[in-house]
């Protein structure tokens, strides 16, 4: 950790911002999905591979503020290669990282996000934090309500 908290994340975030990861569109595609975030006019599209319950690749565009920019790169660092269930358990600790409230990360390599703390200093700005978060959530719960759906129909 930096001496100066405020630096850092003045500093992670604007890396990310200036030089988002993780872009590209993918060739194979499993499911994608559409975020914005009216309040402030950032938009982000989420483009998902996955091969059993991995999260195999993803794509992360996001268009808007620095804090939706770098929170979805950050995103993509973290959660490539990750299982549908421990993306759940990542996106759980972002919220309450941003919110100010507890958190086990237990076993969990958060990467950079733990800068995203010094988002709770400008609570308007959560909502920038949580899009690319909320948008791949909702992509890979529409996986699974599939995947039920085949279970049923097929037993
Ligand atoms: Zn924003």
């Amino acid at each position: 950790m930096s001496e100066n908290p405020d630096e850092l994340y003045r500093e992670v975030i604007l890396d990310h911002y200036r030089s988002p990861r993780g872009r590209h569109k993918l060739n194979h595609v499993d499911v994608d999905n559409e975020g914005s975030n009216p309040s402030c006019g950032d938009e982000v599209e989420i483009q998902v591979a996955i091969e059993g319950d991995i999260v195999k690749e993803l794509s992360v565009s996001c268009v808007g503020c620095a804090i939706s920019v770098a929170s979805g790169s950050m995103l993509y660092e973290v959660i490539k290669g990750k299982s549908i269930t421990d993306v759940k358990k990542i996106a759980r600790i972002v919220k309450a990282l941003l919110k100010g409230e507890e958190y086990d990360a237990t076993g969990v390599d958060l990467g950079d996000l733990d800068v995203l703390e010094g988002v709770q200093k400008f609570p308007v700005r959560i909502k920038c934090a949580l899009l690319s978060w909320v948008t791949l959530i909702e992509a890979l719960e529409s996986v699974e309500e599939q995947r039920e759906v085949k279970n049923i129909t097929t037993e």
